[in-house]
């Protein structure tokens, strides 16, 4: 890294390599002890504990309306796979590393990680509404909004949406089992299978030949224009924050149930796949606040659209993506984000322990590995983690490290794009 003593500009903030679109690990220098940036926070643990009442209230809905979900009693959550035996590391030189799945991949409902947030902001709507309008008798009464009655009221209510795919498909999903209206603007990026599935739910696609920010610009002003709407702004929005840091609950039951307690015998290094930063954001918030510094959380984006490094790293000074000469176009659509938001920059940035960079053909390379070993269906953007994990093992092996690779979506990706991409003839 190059900094000039006197007054150095945004652009001498970014590591060279992130500037020459090379993969990269960047150590977060602001970063300090959970216990001493916690408390200074505007989020608590008792938001967490707030959301997390919120979700177990709209449980019993969530059999009603996803049975997919009555073996988890409504509960949305995914596994976390021991993959040690079945992941060939051997390449890596570090066959014996003790590596973790969080398959949010495979999240019921959704088939990514956006359940955690995009599906969360929707029931706080919801609920408002519901308890606002009397379609409820009390806050534990949610189920009540499975009758039609109650679902003909909340269709007088519209959710907007700005979206790179699967945000737009989560909210979307959600919106319209409740009855609400949805629209959702696309990014130049969105896949057109992701379009479609959304327009077949009797969701208003609105499709745009901008970035991803462009989209949420318009989403939020037609919004604005529209009494009936609420509008869910991926750029700013501690509702989405707080519902993804619920998954830390999951993650620390799951982890005493297999017996592994964070920090005893070595740190627990988590990656997470980065776009705008509300998902990986909330999650390392809720780790840090449940686990502390036991738990490192790495964040993981393309070399093509590094916005969350570069916020960090420049701080106030921080140039854009495009002064860095970068489209911020990838395949990994979940991912191809040019600005980070500034909520969660500002939340989490004395916190996480530092970002990686990927190339797409490496994202590619994992999405083709993991299906070899062990079977899993990932989208490039998910395969993000397994990069900065070979990185990591490269660079900084720790012998006594636990990995957890957190993986975003793709089981729900239609067989014949999944094909496309693992036989290397995908489109862009
Ligand atoms: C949205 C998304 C992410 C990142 O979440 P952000 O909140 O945008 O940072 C990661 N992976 C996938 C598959 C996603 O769709």
């Amino acid at each position: 890294m190059t900094f000039r003593a006197d007054n150095p500009t945004g652009l001498d903030l970014i590591p060279a390599a992130i500037a020459a679109l090379q993969p990269c690990f960047w150590e977060n220098p602001r970063r300090e002890p959970a216990a001493k940036v916690l408390p200074g926070l505007d989020m608590t643990r008792a938001d967490m504990e707030e959301a997390q009442a919120r979700w177990r209230r709209f449980r019993p809905l969530f059999v009603r309306l996803f049975p997919q979900t009555a073996d988890t009693e409504g509960h949305i959550d995914s596994p976390l796979i021991d993959v040690s035996t079945e992941l060939d590391l051997s390449r890596e030189n570090v066959a014996d590393s003790r590596v973790l799945i969080k398959a949010d991949h495979d999240l019921p409902v959704t088939g990514c990680i956006k359940a955690r947030g995009g599906i969360y902001e929707v029931l706080t709507v919801a609920e408002r509404i519901a308890l606002e309008k009397g379609l409820v008798s009390s806050p534990e009464d949610m189920v009540a909004l499975a009758a039609p009655e109650a679902q003909n009221e909340l269709g007088n209510y519209k959710i907007t949406v700005g979206s790179t795919g699967n945000l737009g498909y989560s909210v979307g999903v959600i919106a319209r089992a409740l009855g609400f209206q949805a629209e959702v603007h696309m990014s130049r990026d969105a896949k057109e299978w992701k379009k479609k599935r959304l327009r077949d739910m009797g969701v208003k696609v609105v499709e745009h030949r901008g970035n991803y920010s462009t989209a949420v610009a318009s989403a939020r002003a037609s919004s604005a224009s529209d009494p009936s709407s609420y509008f869910i702004d991926d750029e700013d929005s501690r509702t989405l924050f707080v519902g993804y840091s619920t998954a830390a609950f999951d993650v620390v039951r799951q982890l005493t149930d297999a017996g592994i307690k964070a920090g005893a015998s070595g740190p627990v290094n988590v990656y997470l796949p980065c776009g705008v930063g509300g998902a990986p954001g909330g999650i390392a918030f809720g780790l840090k606040t449940l686990l502390g510094d036991a738990v490192r959380c790495y964040f993981v984006e393309p070399v093509k659209a590094p916005c969350m490094l570069v916020e960090l790293a420049g701080g106030l000074a921080a140039p854009s993506l495009e002064e860095l000469g970068m489209s911020g176009e990838t395949i990994a659509d979940g991912l191809a984000v040019a600005s980070a938001s500034p909520l969660v920059a500002g939340l989490v940035g004395r916190l996480i322990d530092g970002c990686f960079t990927c190339t797409d053909d490496a994202m590619v390379e994992w999405v083709k590995r993991i299906w070899a070993h062990p079977g899993l269906k990932l989208e490039p953007s998910a395969a993000a983690g397994f990069c900065a994990l070979e990185q990591l093992l490269a660079e900084k092996p720790d012998p006594r490290a636990i990995h957890i690779v957190w993986t975003t979506g793709g089981a729900q990706l239609p067989d014949d794009e999944f094909l496309a991409l693992i036989r290397g003839d995908h489109s862009r």
